[in-house]
Formats: C-alpha cells, sequence, structure tokens
C-alpha cells in the first residue's frame, strides 16, 4: 500500500519513484503540479492512508445498495415475441430457453402470463405462411397486432418488427434486383412503408425497421404521418451489425437467407463491425430523418458504441440483447459453470451502464426473479 501511494505520488508529482525520471503525469502545467504535490503530501498522512480503502463502501448489501449509481427495471425491458401462421401449438426455440414460436392462440396465452410476470412491452415477429418478392402481403402480422391490442389494449406497450427476411422466398430483408446479386433499395423502402403502415394501422404503438435499407426511416416517418399516425413511435434498429449471433433468431423468424439466392448473406446491407465510423453515420442519419428511439445490435461485442453514441446522440437507445448472445449465456447455466439470476443480472447491468434505456432481451419473462435475488 504505502510504496503504491509513494509511486502513485511522485507520479501526480512529475516525477517516478525518486530517479528523477520525467514521468507522463509531466505533461500538466507547473501550477497545476504545485497544487497537486501539496495534496499529496496530505494524502501521505497515516489518516489519509485510510482514506484510500475503497472496500468500506463495499461491506455490507445496505451500503452496496446505497451507492449503486445503475439500476435495472422490470419496466425497462422488452420481451420479442414469435407467432407463424403455419403451426397450430407453440414450439420451442433450440438455445433460447423459454421462447417458442407462437400459433395465433397461444400468442395471446404467453402474453397474458408474461403480464402475471409483470412484463408490459413487447416486440413482435410475424411469419406468415405465403411469401413474395413483392407487393407481399402484410396483413397476418397485422392481424396479430389487431388481436393483441384488441386483447390487452393500453395494458401493453407493442413495439412491430419492420421487414421483408420473414415474407420474402430468398429470405433477405429487401427487395432482390433482376440480377439476384444485390438488394433493391428503393423497392425495398416502398414494401417496408407498407408493412410500417399496416402494422400501425392495426394498433401498434411502435414501428421497428430492421431492414438496414437507406432511407427508410424518412419515408416511414413521411407516411405514418400522412396516414395521421403521427402518434406511432418508430425505433430505428440504426446499428445493426452483420454478426454471428442471430442463429436461434433466425430459426423463430424463419428468416435465414435461402439456399440458391446469388446473395449469399447480408454484408452487403449490415453493418460490418470493423467499421464503427459507419455506425455513427447511420445513428446520425436515422435521428435527422426522424427515428424516436435508436438501437445498437447485437450488445455485448458492440457496447463501446452503445457507450460513445448514447452520450453522443441525445436520443433514447435501444440494446438488443440478441438470441446467440442470451443463448451463449444459458449454455453456460445449463453447464452448471454459472447461477442463471446473477448472470443475466450482471449482463443488464452492463447495458444499462454503457447507456441503454431499454433493453430487449429474451429473459424478460424471467426478469422478476433475476432482479429480485
Ligand atoms: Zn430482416
Amino acid at each position: 500500500m504505502l510504496r503504491t501511494v509513494a509511486a502513485l505520488a511522485a507520479c501526480m508529482a512529475g516525477r517516478d519513484g525518486g530517479t528523477g525520471h520525467v514521468t507522463m503525469c509531466d505533461r500538466r502545467p507547473a501550477a497545476s503540479r504545485h497544487t497537486v504535490s501539496l495534496a499529496i503530501n496530505f494524502q501521505l498522512s497515516e489518516t489519509a492512508l485510510s482514506s484510500l480503502d475503497l472496500r468500506r463502501l463495499r461491506q455490507n448489501e445496505h451500503v452496496r445498495a446505497l451507492t449503486r449509481e445503475v439500476h435495472v427495471q422490470l419496466d425497462q425491458l422488452i420481451q420479442p415475441l414469435f407467432v407463424a401462421e403455419a403451426i397450430t401449438h407453440p414450439e420451442p426455440v433450440p438455445g433460447l430457453t423459454g421462447v417458442h414460436q407462437e400459433s395465433s392462440e397461444s400468442l395471446l396465452r404467453q402474453v397474458e402470463r408474461d403480464l402475471k410476470a409483470g412484463v408490459t412491452k413487447f416486440l413482435l415477429f410475424g411469419v406468415p405462411r405465403a411469401r413474395a418478392e413483392r407487393q407481399i402481403d402484410w396483413s397476418f402480422t397485422a392481424s396479430q397486432v389487431r388481436a393483441l391490442k384488441a386483447r390487452f389494449g393500453r395494458d401493453i406497450w407493442l413495439a412491430t418488427d419492420v421487414c421483408l427476411c420473414s415474407s420474402t422466398p430468398h429470405g433477405h430483408c429487401g427487395v432482390l434486383n433482376a440480377e439476384g446479386d444485390h438488394l433493391d433499395n428503393d423497392a425495398s423502402v416502398a414494401e417496408l412503408v407498407q408493412a410500417a403502415l399496416a402494422y400501425a394501422q392495426a394498433g401498434a404503438d411502435c414501428v421497428a425497421p430492421s431492414d438496414m435499407m437507406d432511407g427508410r426511416v424518412g419515408a416511414i416517418r413521411t407516411a405514418l404521418d400522412g396516414a395521421g399516425l403521427e402518434r406511432t413511435i418508430l425505433m430505428s434498429y440504426a446499428v445493426k451489425f452483420h454478426s454471428t449471433l442471430y442463429g436461434p433468431f433466425r430459426l423463430a423468424a424463419d428468416s435465414a437467407p435461402k439456399s440458391g439466392a446469388a446473395l449469399k448473406d447480408r454484408a452487403s446491407y449490415q453493418l460490418d463491425p470493423a467499421r464503427p465510423n459507419d455506425a455513427w453515420l447511420c445513428a446520425e442519419r436515422d435521428a435527422a430523418e426522424g427515428a424516436d428511439i435508436l438501437m445498437v445490435k447485437p450488445g455485448l461485442p458492440y457496447l463501446d458504441l452503445l457507450r460513445e453514441l448514447s452520450r453522443a446522440i441525445r436520443k433514447p437507445w435501444a440494446v438488443y440483447h440478441v438470441s446467440g448472445e442470451f443463448a451463449a449465456l444459458e449454455a453456460l447455466v445449463a453447464q452448471g459453470l454459472a447461477d442463471r439470476a446473477a448472470l443475466h443480472r450482471e449482463i443488464l447491468i452492463a447495458f444499462r451502464r454503457a447507456g441503454a434505456s431499454m433493453i430487449i432481451t429474451y429473459g424478460a419473462r424471467f426478469a422478476c426473479d433475476w432482479l429480485a435475488t
């Protein structure tokens, strides 16, 4: 302890431990060095040494609770829901404990259970039976929105994902060009606008475009306002990376790019993990185009960007703790290597610490227990 303090004092005074070598701290102005030097002399007293015992404020749960700066509350969590037209019974999603692809009937029962568990915010993904390249029929997912709002009304806040990948024959998030090797941006945006309008007219509180086409936020906002839907919130998947962590989700939403398409993956429209500048450009653009809420997806590998962006762009920020991340935690628990509640709680705290106002997590329906322990 004494050696540490002495070294710290020497450093702050501008010299290392008596060798006379100039340290990096020497860059501070001379007057500042003098002030720091006086402060260090005071700190070297025995009384001041004990003040360096930072463990004092960790010694019991009372004082730990009093000094916490970050909190996670159940009402900050959003539960994803999957509903498929082609099934009649719920089917479990591999890797995602407690998450099912629901039928229209089981969807209502699940939301009823979620409400009892204290969950009131949802993000709905619809999987229609029919698929089409253009002029897609959005009526199935819209009907599910209508049914949920008719049953639960204002007891729930319902966001609806807006994308093409569960509705196109090839599984891409937009309309393919004639060669089949690239997405036609404007044709894709036209389809997305129709989806957003259908969901908003059905009563969705929020529409959430996840496709990553250029200009879709502005186009959807303009269309909503033009249709008298000014109160519908627009949450943009603004910073969505081309990630390997979407595996279980693609099973649940039946949205993986199909083999045989010339366009093999989503690298040409989702963000490159090695290009953080692109994340800034997307976030700034979507904010300017009228997004009410901005999102980073996935979560844990991109906490650096969530932290920086949420501090710089004064919009509410959502983070999506995606299926691969969630399944990895569940695998750890399944092997008996971690306590489930403590593990998920730690990750949720990390998202809040990095600046997320809201967290989309497959575990929202279990979080009442996780946050209470
Ligand atoms: Zn998609």
